[in-house]
Protein backbone atom coordinates (compact mmCIF):
# COMPACT_ATOMS: atom_id res chain seq x y z
CA UNK A 1 0.00 0.00 0.00
CA UNK A 2 0.87 3.61 -0.71
CA UNK A 3 1.93 6.14 2.03
CA UNK A 4 0.95 9.68 1.59
CA UNK A 5 2.79 13.17 1.91
CA UNK A 6 0.12 15.98 1.76
CA UNK A 7 2.04 19.42 1.16
CA UNK A 8 -0.32 22.58 1.92
CA UNK A 9 0.57 25.89 1.89
CA UNK A 10 0.89 29.24 4.39
CA UNK A 11 0.60 32.87 4.28
CA UNK A 12 0.94 33.67 0.52
CA UNK A 13 0.22 31.92 -2.29
CA UNK A 14 3.07 31.07 -5.10
CA UNK A 15 5.49 30.24 -2.57
CA UNK A 16 6.82 27.45 -4.68
CA UNK A 17 4.87 24.56 -3.01
CA UNK A 18 5.09 22.28 -6.11
CA UNK A 19 8.77 23.05 -6.72
CA UNK A 20 9.20 21.82 -2.66
CA UNK A 21 6.97 19.00 -3.46
CA UNK A 22 8.35 18.07 -6.74
CA UNK A 23 12.10 18.37 -5.45
CA UNK A 24 11.15 16.01 -2.34
CA UNK A 25 9.46 12.76 -5.23
CA UNK A 26 12.86 13.54 -7.45
CA UNK A 27 14.64 12.96 -3.62
CA UNK A 28 12.61 9.77 -2.59
CA UNK A 29 12.58 8.75 -6.21
CA UNK A 30 16.68 8.58 -6.02
CA UNK A 31 16.24 6.49 -2.89
CA UNK A 32 14.39 3.76 -4.76
CA UNK A 33 11.07 4.53 -4.19
CA UNK A 34 8.31 4.78 -6.70
CA UNK A 35 6.33 8.04 -6.75
CA UNK A 36 3.30 9.05 -7.83
CA UNK A 37 1.92 13.08 -7.46
CA UNK A 38 -1.10 14.88 -7.57
CA UNK A 39 -2.41 18.41 -7.10
CA UNK A 40 -6.30 19.71 -5.77
CA UNK A 41 -6.67 22.56 -6.65
CA UNK A 42 -9.43 24.62 -5.56
CA UNK A 43 -10.94 26.75 -8.06
CA UNK A 44 -14.54 25.71 -9.37
CA UNK A 45 -13.42 25.21 -13.03
CA UNK A 46 -13.61 20.93 -14.34
CA UNK A 47 -10.05 21.47 -15.66
CA UNK A 48 -7.65 24.71 -16.36
CA UNK A 49 -8.03 24.24 -19.55
CA UNK A 50 -10.23 26.89 -20.90
CA UNK A 51 -8.54 29.18 -18.41
CA UNK A 52 -6.92 32.32 -20.07
CA UNK A 53 -3.12 31.99 -19.98
CA UNK A 54 -2.81 35.16 -18.47
CA UNK A 55 -4.66 34.00 -15.51
CA UNK A 56 -3.39 30.92 -14.98
CA UNK A 57 -0.34 30.33 -17.04
CA UNK A 58 0.56 27.17 -18.97
CA UNK A 59 -2.04 24.19 -19.33
CA UNK A 60 0.12 20.62 -18.83
CA UNK A 61 -1.10 18.47 -20.90
CA UNK A 62 -0.75 14.72 -19.78
CA UNK A 63 -0.36 11.50 -22.35
CA UNK A 64 -3.44 10.20 -21.62
CA UNK A 65 -4.84 13.93 -22.60
CA UNK A 66 -5.53 15.08 -18.81
CA UNK A 67 -5.55 19.54 -19.31
CA UNK A 68 -3.75 19.91 -15.75
CA UNK A 69 -2.33 22.49 -13.89
CA UNK A 70 1.15 23.61 -14.85
CA UNK A 71 2.79 22.32 -11.60
CA UNK A 72 2.03 19.05 -12.82
CA UNK A 73 4.87 19.75 -15.15
CA UNK A 74 7.51 20.47 -12.59
CA UNK A 75 6.47 17.03 -10.91
CA UNK A 76 7.38 15.05 -14.68
CA UNK A 77 10.26 16.97 -14.91
CA UNK A 78 11.81 16.24 -11.60
CA UNK A 79 10.73 12.76 -11.06
CA UNK A 80 10.47 11.82 -14.54
CA UNK A 81 7.05 9.82 -14.20
CA UNK A 82 4.32 10.32 -16.83
CA UNK A 83 1.14 11.61 -15.01
CA UNK A 84 -2.27 10.93 -15.87
CA UNK A 85 -5.92 12.00 -15.55
CA UNK A 86 -5.56 11.16 -12.03
CA UNK A 87 -2.86 13.69 -11.47
CA UNK A 88 -4.95 16.50 -10.99
CA UNK A 89 -8.45 17.44 -9.23
CA UNK A 90 -10.44 20.92 -8.87
CA UNK A 91 -13.06 21.58 -6.81
CA UNK A 92 -15.33 21.90 -10.07
CA UNK A 93 -14.33 18.13 -11.54
CA UNK A 94 -15.87 17.00 -7.51
CA UNK A 95 -18.85 18.66 -7.43
CA UNK A 96 -19.31 17.69 -11.29
CA UNK A 97 -18.67 14.15 -10.41
CA UNK A 98 -21.08 14.28 -7.05
CA UNK A 99 -23.66 16.12 -9.08
CA UNK A 100 -23.57 13.57 -11.73
CA UNK A 101 -23.96 10.92 -9.21
CA UNK A 102 -26.98 12.39 -7.97
CA UNK A 103 -28.52 13.13 -10.86
CA UNK A 104 -28.60 9.53 -11.47
CA UNK A 105 -29.55 8.51 -8.28
CA UNK A 106 -26.16 7.12 -7.25
CA UNK A 107 -27.20 8.06 -3.47
CA UNK A 108 -30.20 6.47 -3.28
CA UNK A 109 -32.23 9.25 -2.10
CA UNK A 110 -29.80 10.31 0.55
CA UNK A 111 -29.21 14.34 1.42
CA UNK A 112 -26.18 14.97 -0.44
CA UNK A 113 -23.42 16.96 1.72
CA UNK A 114 -19.89 18.34 1.73
CA UNK A 115 -19.33 15.81 4.46
CA UNK A 116 -19.10 13.10 3.56
CA UNK A 117 -20.20 13.32 0.12
CA UNK A 118 -17.62 15.67 -1.38
CA UNK A 119 -14.72 14.37 0.82
CA UNK A 120 -15.43 11.12 -0.14
CA UNK A 121 -15.06 11.91 -3.66
CA UNK A 122 -11.93 13.67 -2.79
CA UNK A 123 -10.44 11.02 -0.83
CA UNK A 124 -11.63 8.13 -3.92
CA UNK A 125 -9.67 10.03 -6.15
CA UNK A 126 -6.43 9.99 -4.04
CA UNK A 127 -6.70 6.68 -3.23
CA UNK A 128 -7.19 5.93 -7.00
CA UNK A 129 -3.81 7.35 -8.42
CA UNK A 130 -2.15 5.61 -5.77
CA UNK A 131 -3.46 2.75 -6.81
CA UNK A 132 -3.05 2.81 -10.18
CA UNK A 133 0.41 4.17 -10.06
CA UNK A 134 1.48 1.65 -7.69
CA UNK A 135 3.77 3.75 -5.96
CA UNK A 136 5.29 3.47 -2.85
CA UNK A 137 4.58 7.14 -2.07
CA UNK A 138 2.21 9.08 -3.19
CA UNK A 139 2.79 13.14 -2.81
CA UNK A 140 -0.60 15.20 -2.86
CA UNK A 141 -0.28 18.93 -3.08
CA UNK A 142 -3.31 20.72 -1.91
CA UNK A 143 -3.36 24.30 -3.92
CA UNK A 144 -3.93 27.43 -2.29
CA UNK A 145 -3.31 29.14 1.02
CA UNK A 146 -4.47 27.66 4.65
CA UNK A 147 -7.30 30.19 5.69
CA UNK A 148 -8.88 29.75 2.39
CA UNK A 149 -12.69 28.83 2.28
CA UNK A 150 -12.26 27.05 -1.10
CA UNK A 151 -9.81 24.80 0.25
CA UNK A 152 -11.55 23.26 3.36
CA UNK A 153 -13.49 20.46 1.63
CA UNK A 154 -9.73 18.83 0.79
CA UNK A 155 -8.16 19.64 3.91
CA UNK A 156 -10.83 17.90 5.67
CA UNK A 157 -10.80 15.05 3.43
CA UNK A 158 -6.81 14.49 3.39
CA UNK A 159 -7.52 14.90 7.81
CA UNK A 160 -10.29 11.97 7.50
CA UNK A 161 -7.92 9.92 4.99
CA UNK A 162 -5.08 10.17 7.13
CA UNK A 163 -6.60 8.15 10.16
CA UNK A 164 -8.72 5.86 7.41
CA UNK A 165 -4.98 4.84 6.17
CA UNK A 166 -3.06 5.22 9.45
CA UNK A 167 -1.54 7.92 10.54
CA UNK A 168 1.78 6.54 10.03
CA UNK A 169 1.47 6.33 6.98
CA UNK A 170 0.74 9.83 6.31
CA UNK A 171 2.99 12.91 7.04
CA UNK A 172 2.01 16.74 6.83
CA UNK A 173 4.56 18.91 5.11
CA UNK A 174 3.81 22.40 5.30
CA UNK A 175 5.25 24.89 3.75
CA UNK A 176 5.48 28.42 4.89
CA UNK A 177 6.26 31.67 3.99
CA UNK A 178 8.97 33.48 6.45
CA UNK A 179 9.31 36.66 6.00
CA UNK A 180 12.36 39.05 6.34
CA UNK A 181 11.82 42.60 7.60
CA UNK A 182 14.98 44.54 6.21
CA UNK A 183 14.50 47.69 8.60
CA UNK A 184 15.19 45.74 11.80
CA UNK A 185 16.82 43.18 9.79
CA UNK A 186 14.95 40.27 10.96
CA UNK A 187 13.05 37.18 10.31
CA UNK A 188 9.58 36.50 11.27
CA UNK A 189 7.96 33.56 12.51
CA UNK A 190 4.78 34.51 13.59
CA UNK A 191 3.45 34.41 10.10
CA UNK A 192 4.27 30.62 10.35
CA UNK A 193 3.18 29.94 14.10
CA UNK A 194 -0.61 31.81 12.81
CA UNK A 195 -0.52 29.00 9.86
CA UNK A 196 0.08 26.62 11.84
CA UNK A 197 -2.77 27.31 14.27
CA UNK A 198 -5.07 27.93 11.35
CA UNK A 199 -4.07 24.17 9.67
CA UNK A 200 -4.28 22.40 13.44
CA UNK A 201 -7.99 23.93 13.95
CA UNK A 202 -8.61 22.25 11.00
CA UNK A 203 -7.49 18.63 12.79
CA UNK A 204 -4.29 18.75 11.31
CA UNK A 205 -0.56 18.89 12.79
CA UNK A 206 2.24 19.42 10.60
CA UNK A 207 5.28 16.95 10.62
CA UNK A 208 7.58 18.78 8.77
CA UNK A 209 7.56 22.52 8.00
CA UNK A 210 9.60 24.27 4.66
CA UNK A 211 10.72 27.52 5.39
CA UNK A 212 10.58 29.40 2.33
CA UNK A 213 12.28 32.46 2.07
CA UNK A 214 15.02 34.72 -0.42
CA UNK A 215 17.95 33.77 1.75
CA UNK A 216 18.38 30.91 4.51
CA UNK A 217 16.55 31.68 7.52
CA UNK A 218 18.60 31.90 10.70
CA UNK A 219 18.52 29.09 13.06
CA UNK A 220 17.39 30.55 16.24
CA UNK A 221 14.39 31.38 13.56
CA UNK A 222 14.10 27.78 12.71
CA UNK A 223 14.03 26.81 16.41
CA UNK A 224 11.42 28.83 17.48
CA UNK A 225 9.39 27.23 14.97
CA UNK A 226 9.90 24.04 16.00
CA UNK A 227 9.14 25.11 19.75
CA UNK A 228 6.47 27.31 18.84
CA UNK A 229 4.54 24.67 15.84
CA UNK A 230 5.48 21.97 17.79
CA UNK A 231 7.71 19.99 15.40
CA UNK A 232 11.10 18.35 15.48
CA UNK A 233 13.88 20.30 15.01
CA UNK A 234 15.24 18.83 11.99
CA UNK A 235 11.79 18.73 10.90
CA UNK A 236 11.55 22.77 10.35
CA UNK A 237 13.67 22.39 6.64
CA UNK A 238 15.03 25.51 4.76
CA UNK A 239 14.31 26.54 1.43
CA UNK A 240 15.62 29.52 -0.07
CA UNK A 241 15.52 31.08 -3.49
CA UNK A 242 18.15 29.41 -5.42
CA UNK A 243 19.70 30.67 -8.97
CA UNK A 244 18.26 27.34 -10.64
CA UNK A 245 15.36 25.53 -9.44
CA UNK A 246 17.01 22.17 -10.20
CA UNK A 247 19.38 23.18 -7.88
CA UNK A 248 16.66 22.92 -5.12
CA UNK A 249 16.72 18.70 -3.97
CA UNK A 250 20.56 18.82 -3.55
CA UNK A 251 19.54 21.99 -0.68
CA UNK A 252 16.96 19.80 0.35
CA UNK A 253 19.27 16.69 0.83
CA UNK A 254 21.44 18.65 2.08
CA UNK A 255 19.78 18.99 5.34
CA UNK A 256 18.20 15.38 5.17
CA UNK A 257 15.28 16.11 4.21
CA UNK A 258 14.70 12.53 2.96
CA UNK A 259 16.21 10.75 5.50
CA UNK A 260 13.80 12.48 7.62
CA UNK A 261 11.02 12.03 5.76
CA UNK A 262 11.71 7.81 5.59
CA UNK A 263 11.94 8.20 8.78
CA UNK A 264 8.40 9.27 9.97
CA UNK A 265 6.98 7.27 7.55
CA UNK A 266 9.19 4.30 9.07
CA UNK A 267 10.37 3.71 5.69
CA UNK A 268 13.23 1.66 6.21
CA UNK A 269 16.67 0.19 4.05
CA UNK A 270 17.19 3.17 1.25
CA UNK A 271 20.11 5.23 0.19
CA UNK A 272 20.17 7.64 -1.80
CA UNK A 273 21.78 7.96 -5.01
CA UNK A 274 21.81 11.71 -6.31
CA UNK A 275 24.82 11.38 -8.94
CA UNK A 276 22.82 11.81 -12.19
CA UNK A 277 20.99 14.99 -10.61
CA UNK A 278 24.34 16.23 -9.65
CA UNK A 279 26.07 16.15 -13.19
CA UNK A 280 23.40 17.85 -14.14
CA UNK A 281 23.17 20.17 -12.20
CA UNK A 282 26.93 20.57 -12.61
CA UNK A 283 26.34 21.21 -16.40
CA UNK A 284 24.30 24.27 -15.64
CA UNK A 285 27.02 25.70 -13.68
CA UNK A 286 29.32 24.83 -16.32
CA UNK A 287 27.89 26.69 -18.96
CA UNK A 288 29.58 29.54 -20.81
CA UNK A 289 28.68 32.47 -22.72
CA UNK A 290 24.89 33.61 -23.60
CA UNK A 291 22.73 32.72 -26.62
CA UNK A 292 19.75 34.94 -27.20
CA UNK A 293 16.16 33.67 -28.33
CA UNK A 294 13.23 35.30 -29.03
CA UNK A 295 9.98 33.72 -28.05
CA UNK A 296 7.30 35.23 -29.84
CA UNK A 297 3.70 34.83 -28.42
CA UNK A 298 0.62 36.50 -27.57
CA UNK A 299 0.96 36.00 -23.92
CA UNK A 300 4.03 36.79 -23.07
CA UNK A 301 3.17 39.49 -20.30
CA UNK A 302 2.61 35.98 -17.88
CA UNK A 303 6.09 34.39 -18.61
CA UNK A 304 4.08 31.15 -17.15
CA UNK A 305 2.24 30.88 -19.87
CA UNK A 306 5.13 29.61 -21.98
CA UNK A 307 6.58 27.13 -18.74
CA UNK A 308 7.34 24.39 -19.91
CA UNK A 309 8.74 25.59 -23.61
CA UNK A 310 11.07 28.07 -21.18
CA UNK A 311 12.06 25.05 -19.38
CA UNK A 312 12.88 22.94 -22.57
CA UNK A 313 15.35 25.87 -23.83
CA UNK A 314 17.04 25.82 -20.50
CA UNK A 315 17.36 21.71 -20.58
CA UNK A 316 18.57 22.38 -24.34
CA UNK A 317 20.97 24.77 -23.30
CA UNK A 318 22.84 22.45 -20.37
CA UNK A 319 23.45 20.18 -23.48
CA UNK A 320 25.00 22.62 -25.74
CA UNK A 321 26.75 24.75 -22.49
CA UNK A 322 25.67 28.17 -22.97
CA UNK A 323 23.79 30.35 -20.93
CA UNK A 324 20.38 30.90 -22.32
CA UNK A 325 18.05 34.49 -22.38
CA UNK A 326 14.79 35.13 -23.33
CA UNK A 327 13.85 37.88 -25.33
CA UNK A 328 10.41 38.07 -24.92
CA UNK A 329 8.29 39.27 -27.71
CA UNK A 330 5.00 40.75 -27.59
CA UNK A 331 3.88 38.94 -31.54
CA UNK A 332 1.51 42.37 -31.58
CA UNK A 333 4.77 44.50 -31.91
CA UNK A 334 5.97 42.81 -34.71
CA UNK A 335 5.58 44.36 -38.19
CA UNK A 336 8.23 44.40 -41.17
CA UNK A 337 8.89 47.37 -40.02
CA UNK A 338 9.99 46.21 -36.47
CA UNK A 339 11.15 43.06 -37.29
CA UNK A 340 14.72 43.82 -38.12
CA UNK A 341 15.34 45.67 -35.14
CA UNK A 342 13.67 42.96 -32.85
CA UNK A 343 15.78 40.28 -34.08
CA UNK A 344 19.16 41.63 -34.47
CA UNK A 345 20.70 40.70 -31.45
CA UNK A 346 18.45 37.31 -31.39
CA UNK A 347 20.00 33.78 -32.53
CA UNK A 348 16.64 31.87 -33.52
CA UNK A 349 13.27 32.01 -32.80
CA UNK A 350 10.71 29.81 -31.16
CA UNK A 351 6.82 30.83 -31.88
CA UNK A 352 5.05 28.56 -29.41
CA UNK A 353 1.08 27.72 -28.94
CA UNK A 354 -1.63 29.34 -28.54
CA UNK A 355 -5.14 30.35 -29.60
CA UNK A 356 -7.65 32.79 -30.88
CA UNK A 357 -7.11 35.87 -33.88
CA UNK A 358 -4.81 38.41 -32.04
CA UNK A 359 -1.57 38.70 -32.70
CA UNK A 360 -1.75 36.20 -35.32
CA UNK A 361 -0.08 38.79 -38.37
CA UNK A 362 2.77 39.51 -36.37
CA UNK A 363 3.58 35.75 -36.30
CA UNK A 364 3.25 35.47 -39.72
CA UNK A 365 6.00 38.59 -40.12
CA UNK A 366 8.41 36.70 -36.79
CA UNK A 367 8.09 33.85 -39.75
CA UNK A 368 9.00 35.33 -42.67
CA UNK A 369 12.15 37.20 -41.61
CA UNK A 370 13.03 34.08 -40.05
CA UNK A 371 12.74 31.80 -43.04
CA UNK A 372 14.14 35.03 -45.26
CA UNK A 373 16.91 35.76 -43.22
CA UNK A 374 17.70 32.18 -42.56
CA UNK A 375 17.63 32.46 -38.98
CA UNK A 376 16.80 29.34 -37.21
CA UNK A 377 12.93 28.74 -36.72
CA UNK A 378 10.77 26.46 -34.29
CA UNK A 379 7.35 26.54 -34.07
CA UNK A 380 5.63 24.58 -31.43
CA UNK A 381 1.63 23.70 -32.62
CA UNK A 382 0.46 27.51 -33.58
CA UNK A 383 3.64 28.22 -34.75
CA UNK A 384 3.85 25.28 -37.10
CA UNK A 385 0.55 26.83 -38.38
CA UNK A 386 2.29 29.96 -38.45
CA UNK A 387 4.93 28.38 -40.70
CA UNK A 388 2.48 26.99 -43.29
CA UNK A 389 0.69 30.04 -43.26
CA UNK A 390 3.05 32.19 -44.23
CA UNK A 391 4.90 29.57 -46.71
CA UNK A 392 1.03 29.50 -48.44
CA UNK A 393 1.27 33.48 -48.73
CA UNK A 394 4.64 34.09 -49.51
CA UNK A 395 5.55 30.89 -52.01
CA UNK A 396 2.92 29.79 -52.59
CA UNK A 397 1.37 33.35 -53.27
CA UNK A 398 -2.27 32.66 -51.73
CA UNK A 399 -2.39 36.24 -50.29
CA UNK A 400 -5.36 35.22 -48.21
CA UNK A 401 -4.23 31.62 -46.50
CA UNK A 402 -5.02 31.69 -43.25
CA UNK A 403 -6.04 29.14 -40.91
CA UNK A 404 -10.28 28.85 -40.19
CA UNK A 405 -9.57 29.44 -36.75
CA UNK A 406 -9.02 33.17 -37.72
CA UNK A 407 -10.87 33.66 -40.93
CA UNK A 408 -13.83 31.58 -41.26
CA UNK A 409 -14.34 32.30 -45.02
CA UNK A 410 -11.48 32.43 -46.24
CA UNK A 411 -10.64 31.20 -49.80
CA UNK A 412 -7.03 29.66 -48.88
CA UNK A 413 -7.45 27.82 -45.35
CA UNK A 414 -4.26 26.10 -45.29
CA UNK A 415 -4.78 25.31 -41.94
CA UNK A 416 -8.38 23.61 -41.34
CA UNK A 417 -10.25 21.47 -38.81
CA UNK A 418 -10.65 17.78 -40.08
CA UNK A 419 -13.79 16.64 -41.82
CA UNK A 420 -15.19 14.19 -38.62
CA UNK A 421 -14.36 17.78 -36.46
CA UNK A 422 -16.93 19.86 -37.66
CA UNK A 423 -19.47 21.58 -34.88
CA UNK A 424 -16.72 21.11 -32.64
CA UNK A 425 -16.95 23.49 -28.94
CA UNK A 426 -14.88 24.71 -26.83
CA UNK A 427 -13.76 22.49 -23.41
CA UNK A 428 -12.78 19.18 -23.86
CA UNK A 429 -13.03 19.07 -27.50
CA UNK A 430 -9.23 19.06 -28.76
CA UNK A 431 -6.68 16.46 -30.12
CA UNK A 432 -5.27 15.75 -26.60
CA UNK A 433 -2.68 13.57 -25.34
CA UNK A 434 -0.22 11.20 -26.75
CA UNK A 435 -0.41 10.34 -30.65
CA UNK A 436 2.29 8.26 -32.60
CA UNK A 437 4.32 10.23 -35.64
CA UNK A 438 6.12 8.81 -38.50
CA UNK A 439 9.50 10.28 -38.79
CA UNK A 440 10.54 11.04 -42.87
CA UNK A 441 14.45 9.78 -43.49
CA UNK A 442 16.59 12.39 -44.30
CA UNK A 443 14.93 14.99 -42.40
CA UNK A 444 15.87 16.90 -39.43
CA UNK A 445 13.34 14.99 -37.74
CA UNK A 446 15.15 12.31 -37.81
CA UNK A 447 18.69 13.72 -37.27
CA UNK A 448 16.94 15.35 -33.48
CA UNK A 449 15.09 12.12 -32.60
CA UNK A 450 17.41 9.50 -34.04
CA UNK A 451 13.96 7.62 -34.69
CA UNK A 452 11.55 6.67 -37.48
CA UNK A 453 8.57 6.61 -35.07
CA UNK A 454 8.03 8.98 -31.87
CA UNK A 455 5.47 9.89 -29.28
CA UNK A 456 4.17 12.99 -28.54
CA UNK A 457 1.01 15.48 -26.51
CA UNK A 458 -1.19 17.22 -29.09
CA UNK A 459 -3.53 19.95 -27.95
CA UNK A 460 -4.89 21.67 -30.79
CA UNK A 461 -8.17 21.72 -32.97
CA UNK A 462 -7.10 22.68 -36.39
CA UNK A 463 -5.01 20.71 -38.78
CA UNK A 464 -2.39 20.76 -41.98
CA UNK A 465 -5.18 21.17 -44.82
CA UNK A 466 -4.09 17.89 -46.91
CA UNK A 467 -5.67 19.45 -50.31
CA UNK A 468 -2.64 21.72 -50.43
CA UNK A 469 0.06 19.05 -49.36
CA UNK A 470 1.13 18.42 -52.89
CA UNK A 471 1.26 21.79 -53.93
CA UNK A 472 3.43 22.96 -50.70
CA UNK A 473 5.61 19.92 -51.59
CA UNK A 474 6.48 21.11 -54.87
CA UNK A 475 6.89 24.54 -53.69
CA UNK A 476 9.85 23.37 -51.17
CA UNK A 477 8.49 22.69 -47.68
CA UNK A 478 9.03 19.07 -46.65
CA UNK A 479 6.22 17.50 -44.75
CA UNK A 480 8.96 15.72 -41.88
CA UNK A 481 6.19 13.54 -39.93
CA UNK A 482 2.69 12.16 -40.48
CA UNK A 483 0.46 10.13 -38.50
CA UNK A 484 1.65 6.23 -38.89
CA UNK A 485 -1.30 6.14 -41.34
CA UNK A 486 0.08 8.87 -43.53
CA UNK A 487 -3.59 11.20 -42.98
CA UNK A 488 -2.43 13.54 -41.23
CA UNK A 489 0.95 16.26 -41.52
CA UNK A 490 2.22 16.62 -37.97
CA UNK A 491 5.12 18.67 -39.06
CA UNK A 492 6.79 20.40 -41.64
CA UNK A 493 10.54 21.73 -42.42
CA UNK A 494 13.14 23.23 -45.14
CA UNK A 495 15.62 21.43 -46.44
CA UNK A 496 19.27 21.85 -44.72
CA UNK A 497 20.24 22.50 -48.16
CA UNK A 498 17.75 25.95 -47.76
CA UNK A 499 17.85 27.22 -44.40
CA UNK A 500 20.02 25.90 -41.48
CA UNK A 501 16.72 25.53 -39.46
CA UNK A 502 12.65 25.93 -39.94
CA UNK A 503 10.71 23.08 -38.38
CA UNK A 504 6.98 23.08 -37.07
CA UNK A 505 6.11 20.80 -35.27
CA UNK A 506 1.88 20.46 -34.52
CA UNK A 507 2.26 18.85 -31.10
CA UNK A 508 3.81 20.13 -28.23
CA UNK A 509 7.63 18.53 -27.30
CA UNK A 510 8.00 21.13 -24.63
CA UNK A 511 5.77 18.49 -22.07
CA UNK A 512 8.57 16.01 -22.60
CA UNK A 513 11.87 17.37 -21.80
CA UNK A 514 13.71 16.48 -18.91
CA UNK A 515 16.36 18.36 -17.10
CA UNK A 516 18.81 15.72 -17.84
CA UNK A 517 16.93 14.21 -21.03
CA UNK A 518 16.35 17.79 -22.61
CA UNK A 519 13.43 17.38 -25.56
CA UNK A 520 15.87 16.59 -28.70
CA UNK A 521 14.19 19.29 -30.91
CA UNK A 522 15.33 21.73 -28.55
CA UNK A 523 18.67 20.49 -28.98
CA UNK A 524 18.41 20.49 -32.12
CA UNK A 525 17.42 23.84 -32.82
CA UNK A 526 19.80 25.49 -30.09
CA UNK A 527 22.76 23.78 -32.26
CA UNK A 528 21.58 25.55 -34.84
CA UNK A 529 21.14 29.05 -33.68
CA UNK A 530 24.67 28.25 -32.14
N1 LIG B 1 -5.16 27.35 -31.98
C1 LIG B 1 -4.55 26.27 -32.69
C2 LIG B 1 -5.46 25.06 -32.77
O1 LIG B 1 -6.38 24.93 -32.04
C3 LIG B 1 -3.21 25.90 -32.08
C4 LIG B 1 -3.32 25.37 -30.70
C5 LIG B 1 -2.03 25.40 -29.94
O2 LIG B 1 -1.09 26.08 -30.32
N2 LIG B 1 -1.97 24.68 -28.85
O3 LIG B 1 -5.27 24.18 -33.58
Amino acid sequence: MSKFIFVTGGVVSGLGKGITAASLGRLLKCRGLKIASQKLDPYMNVDPGTMSPFQHGEVFVTDDGAETDLDLGHYERFIDENLNKYSNLTSGRVYWNVLNKERQGEYLGQTVQIIPHVTNEIKDFILKNAQVSGADVSIVEIGGTIGDIESQPFLEAIRQLSTEVGRKNCLFIHVCLVPYISGSDEYKSKPTQHSVKELMAVGIHPDLIVTRSDEAVPEEIRKKISLFCNVAEDCVIDNKTLSSLYEVPLMLHEQKMDEVVCRELGIEGTTSNLSEWEKMVNSIHSRKDEIQIALVGKYVKLHDSYLSIVESLNHASFVVGRKLKIKWVDSDSVTDKTAPEIFKDCAGIILPGGFGNRGIEGMITSARFARTHKMPYFGICLGMQIAVIEFARDVLNFSDANSREFDEQCEHAVIDLMKDQEGVIMGGTMRLGKYPCKIQKGTILEKAYKSNLIEERHRHRYEFNNSYREQMQDAGLVIGGTSPDDKIVETVELSEKEHPFFVGVQFHPEFKSRPNHAGPLFVEFLKACL
